[in-house]
């Protein structure tokens, strides 16, 4: 029996970033970049106005005789225009918010600080004095021509689609979402649609897993279940092999039935197939053919949980992520863990942000067959391997499956 983060690194070691695509801008979302971003072109692309007022020569703007002064207003230009002719001494020209500032006009005064007869107004009396480059933003000022903006290996999030958008690329290269064959297994375990049988139970974690893999980034193909039988799962195997990672729940502990391993040794191998932690000690790591499989214990909370210790990160890092695991934080177990359990356990619990701490609750009965336990639970508290306790109030490491939201 080896430990988590043995292995944790042994699965990773297997693991590969998948190839490249490119994907239209709006399907990027959460994608890893393969290339630098480099900037084309200067943004803003041209010395555009901060406010709405009046392009003038600074040097118009100063008092003269203590007066303020007055300048005839020979045009305007709005956002998306660029004025027809120059801004010469002693005039100006009405600007708009992200207008193009027009030749001649060395600065921008706003509105607020000006007098005149109303849009239509031929004069402005200008009540401030204002330096050159007042309310301009420069051509190049946020990026410029030949500036590496993004870094391959980045995360797209909206912000970064943003950027994209602004720099013009349709198209954007990126590592593609992984495959991922779901295979539930065993003779008691129906679809959610057929009515319960005597001795039957119904799937639930092929489609706990599904949900998981595609909220790690991934795209699951759900295959069904393979019976408790050799020639059944050669056949949903068979499928398998075309996605980039299998993930089976059930079939992979000691009993008669239990044929996962048999398989993974008939058509490829196995690399290890228990590990010491609570839930979840059956999880088998191996390959089919070329494919990595991970194998998952058949207990729902068991499949859960090492989903998110051993399956999330090996999506991650196909998906080209360099930062694979979720945080953790230490939090004061407000009711404790009495239960002494030998292996490493991760108590499913609820962490709030109370006071300025983080404050967590278990979730009740720790079975791995109560899938109740995870109602609620944003966090995995780790208790250490040897029988360890957590008083009430005591602190504990929680892995952050959700960081928790506050109220508004
Ligand atoms: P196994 O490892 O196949 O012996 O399964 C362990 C426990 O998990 C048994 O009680 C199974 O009935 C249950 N189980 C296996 N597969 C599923 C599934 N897809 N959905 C819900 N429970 C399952
Ligand atoms: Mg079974």
């Amino acid at each position: 029996m080896i430990s988590v983060e043995e292995a944790l690194e042994r699965i990773l070691a297997q693991i590969t970033p998948l190839s490249a695509t490119k994907l239209p801008l709006p399907e990027s979302l959460g994608h890893v970049l393969t290339e630098d971003v480099i900037s084309q072109e200067d943004i803003p692309p041209f010395a555009n106005s901060a406010m709405d007022g009046f392009a003038l020569l600074s040097q118009d703007s100063q008092p003269r005789d203590g007066q303020s002064p007055r300048l005839r207003v020979t045009g305007g230009v709005a956002a998306g225009y660029v004025a027809d002719h120059a801004v010469e001494p002693g005039t100006a020209i009405r600007i708009m918010t992200g207008a193009p500032v027009p030749p001649g006009a060395d600065t921008v005064i706003q509105v607020e600080l000006t007098r005149s007869d109303g849009p239509e107004s031929e004069w402005v009396e200008i009540m401030q004095e204002v330096a050159p480059g007042n309310n301009i933003r420069p051509a190049g000022e946020d990026m410029h021509r030949g500036q590496t903006v993004l870094l391959h290996g980045t995360e797209i999030g909206p912000w970064e689609i943003g950027i994209l958008a602004t720099l013009g690329w349709t198209h954007v290269p990126v590592i593609r979402r992984p495959r991922v064959a779901i295979l539930g297994t065993g003779d008691e375990v129906i679809d959610v649609h057929e009515p319960l049988q005597p001795g039957k139970i119904r799937n639930s974690n092929s489609y706990l897993l599904e949900a998981a893999v595609r909220k790690a980034g991934a795209e699951p193909q759900r295959l069904g279940v393979a019976r408790d039988t050799v020639e059944s799962l050669r056949e949903k195997f068979s499928e398998a092999i075309q996605c980039d990672l299998i993930i089976t729940s059930g079939g992979v502990s000691v009993g008669e039935f239990d044929l996962v391993k048999n398989i993974m040794t008939e058509q490829g191998e196995i690399h290890f197939w228990r590990i010491n932690m609570r839930p979840g000690k059956p999880v088998a790591f191996g390959h089919i053919g070329a494919v990595p499989l991970l194998g998952l214990p058949g207990n729902p909370v068991s499949a859960a949980v090492t989903f998110e210790l051993f399956g999330r990160p090996v999506i991650r890092k196909m998906l080209g992520h360099t930062h694979l695991l979720h945080p953790q934080a230490d939090v004061a177990v407000e009711d404790g863990v009495s239960e002494r359990v030998m292996r490493r356990h991760y108590v499913r619990a609820h962490v709030e942000w109370r006071d300025g701490r983080l404050i967590a609750h278990t979730t009740g009965n720790q079975g791995s067959n109560i899938m109740t336990s995870l109602l609620n639970a944003n966090a995995l508290l780790i208790v250490p391997e040897g029988g360890t306790v957590i008083q009430p109030g005591g602190t504990a490491k929680a892995i952050m499956l959700d960081w928790p939201e506050v109220k508004s």
